[in-house]
């Protein structure tokens, strides 16, 4: 009888840290894709800061529009 909710203590500790650990690395996965997409970038052109997801990159740079892409 102690050998079985020993057992059974192991088991719900090893179904905590299995579900916390997910429960954690989906957490972070969705904070780093909020910072990508919000993350603020300067226009290599204008200076004008725009969202990454907003941004055109060329070369490595980012530009807020095709407009200052060409102006280069
Ligand atoms: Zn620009």
């Amino acid at each position: 009888m102690i050998l079985k909710l020993i057992i059974f203590a192991i088991v719900g500790l090893l179904l905590y840290k299995i579900l916390g650990g997910n429960f954690l690395q989906i957490k972070r996965r969705s904070d780093e894709k909020k910072l990508d997409e919000d993350t603020l970038v300067e226009c290599n052109r204008c200076k004008t800061y725009v969202t990454l997801k907003e941004s055109l990159i060329v070369d490595g740079k980012y530009y807020c529009s095709k407009e200052c892409i060409k102006k280069q």
